[in-house]
């Protein structure tokens, strides 16, 4: 029945391909001269739809309509907060199967990846509604003291900026909106330039859903023009960014400096990139560990913060595991993601062209033993791509290459396994495969990454489960879907009164 409803939602998406949808600023959708086409990565010509594109002045309209409903939102009963989350998340199940065509569409997902990434995003709006209760408003620590009457209270903090990717331009997109806004804050989002038309439905739902005007407003441009100018603006009070090293530490510098007229310091939150690597000793499970290493290396074509780009093995693994694992990787498909195979489209000419430079430095650093090509057809297909021999130094055994390729590097024992994992300047997820109690409890204890996952695969964080974020150049370890992640967005006031 979901296949059936699936193909169905496929078609329907299919017949909408090129339209047009208006930025939503204020609570009204406004148009503009320019605008941003959406392709669809599978066949490149075809245009999934196309949004206005925002400049200076709309950014300047939204953050005015964004500190105009901050006026009153911030004093909503946050029940009637949490219940607008809820109902966007009823809103987005019942359009569940229009949403995940169009992120196969739009991003080149195959249908289970574009299922768990929708079912994430609903997750976190109901998962955040909930724990927005712990902090209500007036949330009191009564500190008793002689003489005085002393209080503490959370209160949010304005009007802020999500700049988000187009990896996961739902989930991740609709979590760094709803965190801040469930608690009181207002929103102005850009979302990135190759995933406009999933973001322009999102708010869609947001406006059926009811949330009052200026709450959140959509401001798709590109990010050196339109996100630069928000995170620049005097009156961006905080920034929830996720996306690249690069652009985050632009942020991090540019945040920090006073602009004319600002009256705080603003917030920054980043969730970067990621380098992560699976451990696999002598005494793993070799069909477990071979497994959970082709799904966290091209689950969408490895385009995943969390994904597996390093694999490291110990000597006497090594043969055994690399059968297996190139086995494997030899039988999974490729092609147009509507067709649902193992591996779809890279999401954009930039990164097909990115992903094969890398693989071409990697020819002179490592063995390459599979794929490293790409393949017929219109569409950005990369052959799932195995390098072995990788020096623990080489640059695609340090650099993000966010694309379906593995970088095998072969150490003697765990010890090494372990000193080479943790050398790299990211710290997102990692993963070890083992049955050794020692081993694993070496890992847990010295492993240096936020989310580290013991004989299984490393990616797909569940909301509520496994709080998400990393350390190092991975990011502020914001954790994402977290208990502590409304936090982030609230400021203490705390008062003291003399009997
Ligand atoms: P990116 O940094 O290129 O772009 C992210 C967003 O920033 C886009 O909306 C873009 O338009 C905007 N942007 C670009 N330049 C800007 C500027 N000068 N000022 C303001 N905004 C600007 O990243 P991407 O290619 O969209 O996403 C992939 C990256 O995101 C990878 O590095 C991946 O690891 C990372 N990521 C991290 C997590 C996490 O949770 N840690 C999750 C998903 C993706």
């Amino acid at each position: 029945a979901a296949k059936r409803e699936m193909k169905e939602a496929l078609r329907r998406v299919r017949a909408e391909f090129g339209r047009h949808w208006p930025l939503y600023i204020g609570g009204e959708w406004v148009d503009t001269k320019e605008r941003l086409a959406s392709l669809n990565p599978s066949a490149p010509r075809e245009v999934v739809g196309t949004v206005a594109k925002a400049g200076k002045a709309e950014a300047e309209a939204a953050l005015e309509a964004a500190w105009r409903a901050f006026a009153t939102w911030k004093d909503w009963p946050q029940e009637d907060r949490s219940r607008l989350l809820l109902k966007a998340a009823a809103l987005m199940k019942r359009r569940r199967r229009e949403l995940e065509a169009t992120l196969v569409y739009e991003i080149g997902k195959n249908w289970v990846e574009a299922s768990a990434e929708v079912a994430e995003a609903i997750d976190f709006l109901e998962y955040y509604a909930r724990q927005a209760l712990k902090y209500k408003y007036p949330s009191v620590e009564v500190v008793p003291y002689p003489g005085e009457d002393n209080e503490s209270f959370y209160i949010p903090l304005g009007a802020g900026v999500v700049i988000a990717p187009w990896n996961f331009p739902i989930a991740i997109f609709t979590g760094m909106i709803a965190g801040p806004v469930v608690v009181g804050n207002t929103v102005v989002a850009k979302p990135a330039e190759d995933t406009v038309v999933i973001a322009a439905k999102v708010f869609e739902i947001f406006h059926e859903a009811g949330f009052p005007p200026g709450v959140v407003n959509l401001l798709p441009g590109e990010g050196k023009v339109v996100g630069a100018y928000l995170v620049e603006h005097p009156r961006t009070r905080f920034i929830n960014f996720t996306g690249s090293l690069e652009v985050g530490l632009y942020i991090q510098e540019a945040a920090a400096k006073l602009a004319p007229g600002q009256r705080w310091l603003k917030r920054v939150f980043l969730e970067l990139g990621g380098k992560d690597a699976i451990l696999v000793d002598e005494t793993a499970d070799l069909d477990a560990a071979t497994e959970g290493i082709l799904v966290s290396a091209y689950g969408f074509q490895g385009q995943k913060c969390s994904a597996a780009s390093r694999l490291i093995v110990t000597e006497k693994a090594f043969e055994p595991l690399m059968e297996r694992v190139l086995e494997g990787a030899r039988r999974l498909s490729v092609g147009p993601a509507e067709e649902n195979p193992d591996l779809g489209p890279v999401a954009s000419k930039a990164q097909e062209e990115k992903i094969l430079s890398y693989i071409e430095l990697g020819k002179g650093e490592g063995q390459l033993v599979l794929g490293g090509k790409r393949l017929e057809g219109e569409g950005y297909f990369i052959a799932p791509t195995v390098f072995t021999e990788v020096p623990p130094k080489a640059r695609i055994a340090q650099e993000e290459i966010f694309g379906p390729v593995l970088s095998v590097i072969r150490v003697k024992d765990f010890a090494e396994a372990l000193e080479v994992a943790n050398d790299t300047l990211y710290g997102l997820t990692g993963g070890v495969y083992s049955r050794k109690r020692e081993h694993l409890e070496r890992a847990r204890r010295e492993f240096h990454v936020g989310n580290l996952y013991l004989n299984r695969k490393i990616t797909g964080a569940l909301v509520g489960v496994q709080p998400f974020g990393g350390f190092n150049l991975s990011g502020t370890d914001t954790k994402a879907g977290g208990p502590d992640y409304l936090l982030h967005f609230l400021q203490m006031k705390t008062v003291a009164e003399r009997f």
